[in-house]
């Protein structure tokens, strides 16, 4: 079944219980009763941003900065690897120490440490769109980068004067590289207009992103934003739903903050059309450094204990964790048609 724009607004506001049942049997068609499982190493907290939303920001000094080297990143993914992780999320702060030479090494090297049997995806902002390509070329096969929000003047204001059209461009310059593409945005931000939960929910149907992230805003009390109220779970949850219902074929994790809002968050979001948990994979010692909101789950323990758990709390809402490689099924039927094209 294939919903308009108007059949989903108006599902949302006349019945909200019934999106979010629609959003899981859609899910559940498209990709049965697995949960996708993505080991996250937060490798770099340096950021050379200023988002008024984030716990890293450049400007928060009180913030212990690390860098995990080539060695430990390897080390990391080869634990990953043999525990049965099939794609690895590198995430950090827009942090030009990793040049193109540094970061296309670690993707060739990790490529060969997984005899090409992973998908690696890259989050670590908006870099020089030459790099792109030298990132895909190297073993990258996709790229998350939020536009965070679809309001251009909001978005300016939070970014710190980096345009939302500038955004966009780096996410097409992604898309030219081949990347599979994935964007999104926080919920509950504050100054928000009424009508921006759904224009974020058209942006990322108008993208036709392959993977889409959604989170709810967390107020850190370090940053600009510390007064801000919390707004509740129920936005984000409501805007995966939505997003399933008109991106069937999209993947959609359950994010961390989420489960940080609520303890049961993300088993939640799996009833709304979610379909990927992302394990923390970063190192304990480190991983209490990426703060980028308050009370972060799972911090004490190491991603791979989080894997059992996230087993049971998928088996609670009658879903099985996968550890499959898991590519969107958008992006896969989008190469089916560009090999057509091309023959
Ligand atoms: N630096 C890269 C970027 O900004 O695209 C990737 C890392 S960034 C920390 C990952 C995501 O964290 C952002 O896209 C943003 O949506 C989210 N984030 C940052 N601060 C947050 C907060 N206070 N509450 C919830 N999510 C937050
Ligand atoms: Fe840096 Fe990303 Fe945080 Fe912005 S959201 S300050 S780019 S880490």
């Amino acid at each position: 079944m294939i919903f308009s724009e108007q059949e989903v607004l108006d599902l949302y506001h006349r019945n909200p219980e019934e999106l979010c049942r629609q959003a899981e049997v859609l899910c559940r068609n498209t990709y049965g009763n697995k949960v996708y499982l993505r080991g996250l190493i937060e490798f770099s907290n340096y950021c050379v941003m200023d988002c008024l939303y984030c716990g890293i920001r450049k400007s928060h000094s009180a913030v212990k900065r690390y860098r995990l080297d080539h060695e430990m990143i390897m080390a990391i993914v080869r634990k990953g690897y043999e525990a049965g992780l099939r794609t690895f999320v590198l995430q950090g702060g827009e942090d030009p120490w990793y040049d193109e030479a540094y970061l296309c090494r670690l993707l060739e090297n990790i490529k060969s440490l997984t005899r090409d049997q992973c998908a690696i995806t890259l989050s670590c902002g908006i870099r020089p769109r030459h790099e792109y390509r030298a990132m895909k070329q190297a073993g990258a096969d996709r790229y998350l980068m939020r536009f965070e929000t679809a309001d251009p003047e909001l978005h300016q204001y939070l970014r710190g004067g980096v345009t939302l059209k500038q955004r966009l461009q780096a996410l097409d310059d992604l898309k030219a590289s081949g990347f599979e593409i994935g964007s999104g945005f926080m919920t509950g931000l504050p100054d928000e207009k009424p009508d921006s939960l759904i224009k974020n929910v058209s942006l990322c149907k108008e993208l036709e992103l392959d993977m889409v992230g959604i989170g709810p805003f967390i107020p850190h009390k370090a940053t600009p934003l510390a007064g801000a109220k919390q707004k509740p779970l129920s936005e984000a949850l409501y805007a995966v739903a939505m997003v399933r219902l008109l991106l069937p074929l999209a993947n959609i994790p359950a994010t961390t903050a989420m489960g940080t809002l609520e303890p049961d968050g993300r088993e939640r979001a799996l009833e709304c059309g979610a379909n990927v948990l992302m394990p923390n994979i970063t190192p304990a010692e480190f991983k209490k450094e990426y703060l980028l909101y308050p009370d972060k789950i799972c911090l004490e323990e190491s991603g791979f204990e989080c894997i059992g758990c996230l087993s049971l709390r998928c088996r609670g809402v009658n879903r099985e964790l996968s550890f499959e490689i898991g590519h969107s099924q958008s992006f896969m039927n989008k190469g089916v048609y560009y090999a057509d094209k091309k023959s």
